[in-house]
């Protein structure tokens, strides 16, 4: 046994669900550590794990396979069976649920040879497998069966995430057990201190109490799972958090698109396809609902057309698949009929990719155009929230303010509303002729502004922040209501360092601030330290 790579594996492991990219390097750079091959499989057996997790399924099969291979030249049956799991799982991520099955029943033959970590793994996947197809009785099967075995065995890891499959089975059929589920769940996580665990039930807790119409709770939930994961910094769990959030903001009669705006970034970083083309449907119901059809119909584009990539890339993908099948039997029987399917194969399998890469392409021009506000030409509300996700970090502060134009609606009523567009694009080329530090500004909606520049201290964006204010008005834009007025805006912002904050609430806090500028009476700047 060679302690350095036993460690670094371990270590691989633990990291393989929270950081799948460290997990994967640690796994890959142990390579150069081994000694035998049973050494190089276990390093590949974790890559492939990892690859997983990160919806990388050829790559994780490609190793999965290699790593069985040489767990097979070796004959050692116990790792045989578990990298069959993992093969078995790649396949059910990827969504071909039947190889799955057939992967995991075939382990399942072997009883004898796996501990019980193994055998209620294996059970517990195939109880998602028939979750998925929608047989939820015998993924209750199979939930219970892995849950007595974790139980036994003080598996307590299992037991959480099982807890919680068979909490979604029974919130999926209506069934009142399901939150008794979902609170064991909750508990052990809080026992062994997992916040990712914690922050799960918290949110399937809320989406309960929010179909149970009891909307207080359920926001209750909600907001202390958005803790959890802000404080573990893990995106992924949080898209599910934020979609849901939405759907209760909006019951609540308040605006949910901060929210799905949130889902939709974070579902971009962790590349998450699938709920990117979920979370632009939803956004484009959701506009279309408010009788915005501009951005209800460019939503449904993005929709479309993603959409259409995650169905090119699946089948790129299955056929990448079949190829690493087909080179997998090859390597045992080198036929004839097989070699020239695997070049038909290629040859398809590259045809495919390049309608992939048209379409990707397709994509990003028209993410391209989608950042920027037609009127105004500034950026638009997507366009501002991927330029503070990328600002640089420097010494100095960050201070992100919400610009609110006064009794805008009179300056309509007085000159129409084709006069009101050229009032905000005086506005805007007003506001952005200043040349502060890294200064952005960005159009959030109506005759609302997000501005972002960089200061030293308060008093230095106070002093920002007033000229902003006078600068709009002295443009003189005048209207007619009780007498003879001039446009003024009203600010709300504030400092802080946006990488301690989630970008919604310090976008919450500016508001607040917003809210309290016009409470005083408006033409006024509010700033806060966050
Ligand atoms: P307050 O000081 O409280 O902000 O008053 P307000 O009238 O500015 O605010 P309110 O939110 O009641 O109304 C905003 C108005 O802005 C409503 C609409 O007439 C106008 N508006 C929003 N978007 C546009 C636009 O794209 N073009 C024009 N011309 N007007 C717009
Ligand atoms: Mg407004
Ligand atoms: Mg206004």
């Amino acid at each position: 046994m060679n302690k350095i790579v036993d460690d670094k594996l371990l270590e691989a492991k633990k990291l393989s669900l929270r950081n799948p990219e460290k997990s994967y390097e640690i796994a890959k750079s142990s390579l150069a550590l081994t000694v035998n091959d049973h050494e190089v499989a276990r390093c590949y057996f974790h890559m492939a794990y990892a690859c997983r997790v990160m919806s990388n399924y050829t790559e994780g099969l490609k190793h999965a396979m290699y790593a069985l291979d040489l767990f097979e030249k070796a004959s050692d049956e116990y790792w045989i069976l578990r990298t069959r799991n993992i093969i078995g799982i790649v396949y059910f991520y990827y969504g071909n649920y039947k190889t799955a099955l057939e992967y995991f029943s075939k382990i399942l033959v072997h009883r004898d040879l796996m501990d019980a970590k193994l055998l209620s793994s294996v059970l517990n996947n195939i109880g998602e497998v028939y979750r998925e197809a929608g047989n939820h009785d015998k993924a209750l099967d199979y939930f219970h069966e892995a849950m007595d075995i974790s139980d036994k065995n003080k598996l307590m890891d299992h037991v959480a995430a099982i807890s919680l499959n068979i909490g979604e089975v029974y919130y999926i059929t209506e069934n009142e057990k399901s939150d008794d589920f979902v609170q064991r769940a909750y508990e052990l996580g809080v026992l062994h201190g997992d916040l990712v665990v914690q922050g799960e039930a918290e949110t399937k807790l809320g989406r309960s109490m929010f179909r149970n119409r009891k909307y207080d709770l359920a926001e209750k939930y909600y907001k202390s799972a958005l803790e959890k994961f802000n404080k573990v910094n893990n995106k992924y769990y949080l898209i599910d958090l934020l979609i849901n959030y939405a759907a209760l903001l909006e019951a609540k009669g308040k605006p949910p698109r901060k929210y799905l705006i949130e889902a939709l970034n974070c579902s971009i970083q962790t590349k998450l396809e699938n709920k990117v083309c979920t979370i632009y449907k939803l956004l484009s119901e959701y506009y279309e609902r408010n009788n915005d059809f501009r951005e209800a119909f460019a939503y449904m584009k993005a929709y479309h057309l993603k959409d259409k990539e995650i169905e090119a890339s699946n089948l790129s993908v299955r056929l990448e698949i079949m190829s690493i099948e087909l080179n997998a039997s090859r390597q045992k029987d080198e036929g004839e009929d097989l070699k020239l399917m695997g070049r038909r194969l290629k040859r398809e399998i590259e045809s495919v990719k390049e309608e992939l890469e048209a379409i990707k392409l397709e994509n990003k021009a028209l993410l391209e155009v989608s950042l920027y506000d037609e009127l105004t030409k500034v950026y638009n509300r997507r366009g501002m929230f991927k330029y503070l996700e990328e600002v640089e970090k420097t010494d100095k502060k960050d201070v992100l303010l919400i610009l609110d134009i006064d009794y805008f609606k009179k300056y309509n009523d007085s000159w129409g509303h084709l006069k009101g567009d050229a009032c905000l694009v005086d506005m805007v080329n007003c506001i952005s002729s200043h040349n502060f530090e890294d200064f952005a500004v960005g159009r959030y909606g109506g005759e609302e502004f997000i501005c972002y520049f960089k200061a030293d201290d308060i008093d230095e964006a106070r002093n920002t922040l007033e000229l902003i204010r006078e600068k709009c008005q002295s443009l003189k834009k005048v209207y007619y209501s009780e007498g003879e007025k001039f446009i003024t805006v009203s600010i709300g912002a504030v400092i802080t360092h946006l990488d301690k904050h989630p970008l919604m609430s310090v976008l919450d806090e500016a508001d607040q601030q917003l809210y309290l500028a016009k409470e005083s009476g408006r033409n006024l700047c509010k700033i806060k330290e966050y």
